[in-house]
């Protein structure tokens, strides 16, 4: 097992049952150093495969250390608590739920039905959408879920603060009153058991010998409390992480975990690696050079004997539609040259940049496989019976309720919904509850929704889930209605994947022949027997199958939506964001989009702190290539119904030269540059967009990134002068004719936005 390991590594494997944190850039084995460690510990007898907690970052991550360590040890390893924050959390609350006070079958709302909750929250309360954007609120509420705060906690110094606060809290009471959680509340809910259940707190202290954490860089806060109250005062927590890839800030994650828990905790017992088994030369050292531009890094050296390997393409195509072309020949060649399409990675920074990809792909019959993004779970035809489903779990889940009561139409008006809710709101109950007071014609309609809901939650007594997916696609009128849509075909085949989703489901979780709505025998009677608050301190804690198989799918469907179901196994290009790619590796990498505003992503630019996380992000993107890794970019792109013209990535320039071999012709910065331009590519972003509609044929947009107004031809790059503002450069274009736009950063009056057919200016 330990051979093959170098020492540093063995020495992390074999280290002796203390607190302990490896520090290593990326490639130099973390992950199998963790790995191999389970396996050890297991082997030498110091634990048992139950007495392992392991947390990874996404649910891929955890099944590959799962199929890992079955293949170093002869052991089944199911029912091992490896998994993430949200599904280890789960687990608990599922386990746990009257302790935790949720209603057994409680639901999980991903970000848009948290969104959409929030937004019904407002409207009860009346209000102002201005004043309080509902996404404001959200992130207000996740970002004080993440410092572990309940409404009482926070600092409420003025009227806004107070206002907050109690949004949050009404929010927290709908959410109660509907028996659903979002993903702070998991974490949040597990961490307060723990600490408020003495009894189960030590249960699991006692059951979990050692615990194993990947990706520690981009804990946050109150992961990191979470772990350590489990790990109690006997449990050695075994960390691995890399500063350089925390890519999570945005989401609250904390590098300052890392520091805190070596001098707090660890005490010196720091492991470093500086090998890297991954990547070639050229790669490795253009990662390096890359990150070197941060400033706030704890510092870590990495070689590799690999040798220097091929130096990295870049490509520029005039468009985002001839980008995707032209990776998609590449890609064919790849393949024909006999290179598994799964070790082929196209990674973009931004989820909406793999539509025209995938349409190239889809065009040339490549088979591709899109993690994240449009994910299966979350496409809107998947999302409607997936609410039936979930009011059959459960039909005080308003969010479900209002997603498909009137979906297919059944006459439901607006008004309608206005006085169930203000029933609703009055008498403290869900809308289901409301439904008996509805008066009139309004309240037959709602009741006759009400009988199909608990007709189909009779069906799930018997049929088993696949069926009964089947079942309310016919029932609940989604079929009749996609039938008769023009474009229902491909959301029919949608459908029919969840059934074949589900039935693999059931098949992997050994639910065969079970009814959906049945709890498994065995599980339910070891909880009744346990009694309410015995059921932890038998021994064994009551097994996720304390649930349904709906129960199980309906949670499997929140927490796992990254993956299509529909094409896994077969060998497929692998399509992601960078966030999705982290920790994996392939053979051919391609990073697409690498423009200004796209990559580093706009937003990032206006702090320092902001971009350097972008630059984390682009390093997490070079190394995962082993050897080939190809960067593109594209001088036009529409992207949210607007065209828009990007500078090349900074980052581009940050690779030293002789790392790089440039396919198609290196685009000179305009020579028109005028010195200063530099100071723009430093602050700002490089684009302006507009809307779609008032551009010029799209042929016409990608021969050139230049836009031409009389018989000036204005270009990214150009110097111009203007009457009043002076003189100053073009940074950003978009439109044409008479929408055309130009975005200038003037020497000395800062930057303007100008529409180019009324602004007298001068190209210089
Ligand atoms: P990341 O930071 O990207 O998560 P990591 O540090 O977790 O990377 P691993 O994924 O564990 O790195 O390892 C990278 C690759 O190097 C894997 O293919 C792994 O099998 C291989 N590897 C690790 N250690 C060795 C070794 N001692 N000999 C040969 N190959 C190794
Ligand atoms: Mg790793």
């Amino acid at each position: 097992m330990l051979e093959g390991l170098n020492p540093q590594q063995r020495d992390a494997v074999t280290l002796p049952a203390e607190h302990a944190l490896v520090l290593a850039g990326a490639g130099s084995g973390k992950t199998r150093v963790l790995t191999t460690r389970m396996a050890w510990l297991i082997q030498t007898g110091q634990v048992g495969p139950h007495g392992l907690l392991a947390v990874t970052f996404t649910n891929k991550a955890a099944r590959e250390m799962l199929t890992r360590l079955s293949a170093l040890l002869p052991i089944n390893t199911r029912g091992m608590w490896v998994g993430t924050f949200h599904g280890l959390c789960n687990r608990l609350l599922r386990a746990h739920h009257r302790e935790a006070q949720l209603p057994q079958a409680f639901q999980i709302l991903d970000s848009a039905d948290q969104l959409s909750a929030i937004k019904r929250m407002l409207k009860a309360a009346g209000i102002d959408d201005e004043r309080f954007p509902a996404r404001d609120v959200q992130r207000m509420i996740n970002g004080a879920k993440e410092d572990g705060l309940r409404p009482g906690d926070l600092d409420v110094r003025d009227a806004h603060a107070r206002r907050l606060a109690d949004l949050y809290q009404r929010y927290q009471d709908q959410c109660e009153r509907e028996g659903v959680v979002d993903f702070g509340e998991l974490l949040l809910r597990a961490y307060e058991l723990l600490q408020r259940e003495a009894p189960i707190r030590e249960h699991y202290q006692r059951r979990f010998q050692q615990i194993l954490v990947d990706e520690f860089q981009d804990t946050n806060v109150l992961q990191y409390r979470w772990l350590m109250l489990l790990a109690g005062a006997h449990t050695p927590v075994f960390a691995v992480g890399d500063d350089d890839q925390s890519i999570y800030a945005f989401r609250g994650a904390n590098v300052g975990n890392m520091a805190d828990f070596e001098q707090r905790h660890a005490q010196g017992r720091v492991i470093r690696l500086e090998q890297n088994y991954r990547s070639h030369g050229h790669i490795l050292d253009s990662a390096n050079a890359l990150i070197a531009h941060n400033t706030r890094r704890l510092g870590k050296n990495l070689w590799t004997d690999a040798g220097e390997g091929e130096p990295l393409r870049v490509v520029e195509q005039a468009s985002d539609a001839l980008e995707a072309q032209w990776l998609v020949d590449e890609i064919r060649a790849l393949i024909r040259e006999g290179r598994p399409a799964r070790e082929i990675a196209i990674l973009y920074r931004s989820n909406a940049q793999s539509r025209p990809i995938e349409h190239a792909l889809f065009s040339a019959r490549v088979p591709y496989r899109v993690y994240g993004g449009q994910r299966f779970f979350e496409r809107l035809e998947i999302k409607h019976v997936l609410a039936y489903l979930r009011l059959i779990d459960n039909p005080d889940d308003d969010t479900s309720w209002m997603r498909v009561v009137n979906f297919p139409t059944r006459g439901i008006g607006a008004r309608t919904l206005e006085q169930q809710a203000d029933i609703a709101a009055q008498q403290n109950s869900s809308l289901a509850g409301a439904v008996a007071f509805v008066p009139g014609k309004a309240g037959a309609v709602l009741a006759r929704f009400a009988t199909l809901i608990r007709e189909l939650a009779e069906a799930a007594r018997t049929l088993d889930l696949p069926e009964l997916i089947g079942h309310v696609v016919h029932h609940s009128g989604l079929e009749a209605h996609y039938r008769a849509d023009r474009e229902g075909q491909d959301r029919l085949e949608n459908l029919q994947e969840l059934v074949n989703a589900a039935a693999a489901f059931v098949a992997e979780e050994g639910f065969q022949g079970l009814p959906a709505g049945r709890v498994p025998a065995a599980a339910a009677a070891a909880e009744a027997a346990s009694g309410p608050d015995a059921a932890f301190d038998m021994g064994a804690e009551p097994s996720p199958a304390v649930m349904s198989p709906l129960g199980a799918f309906l949670s499997h469907a929140s927490l796992e939506a990254g993956d299509n179901q529909a094409q896994a196994g077969e060998d497929a290009v692998q399509l992601m964001t960078v966030h999705a790619a982290k920790g994996l590796e392939f053979d051919a990498v391609f990073i697409t989009g690498l423009e200004e505003g796209l990559f580093p992503h706009e937003n990032s630019l206006l702090d320092a702190g902001g971009l350097e996380e972008e630059r984390r992000l682009m390093y997490v993107a070079l190394t995962r290539a082993r050897e080939r890794l190809t960067l593109t970019l594209a001088q036009s792109r529409m992207l949210h119904g607007q065209t828009r013209y990007g500078m090349r990535s900074r980052f581009l320039d940050e690779i030293p030269e002789e790392h790089l071999k440039w396919i198609t012709p290196r685009q000179r910065p305009a020579a028109a540059q005028p010195p200063w331009s530099g100071a723009f590519r430093r602050g700002l972003g490089g684009w302006q967009g507009e809307a779609g509609s008032s551009f010029a044929p799209r042929a016409a947009r990608t021969q050139s990134s230049g836009v031409t107004v009389g018989d000036q031809c204005f270009r990214i790059g150009s110097g111009v002068r203007h009457g009043r503002f002076g003189e100053g450069t073009v940074v950003a274009l978009s439109g044409s004719g008479a929408e055309a736009q130009a975005r200038i950063e003037f020497r000395d009056a800062g930057t303007k936005t100008l529409a180019l057919g009324v602004a007298k200016l001068e190209v210089l």
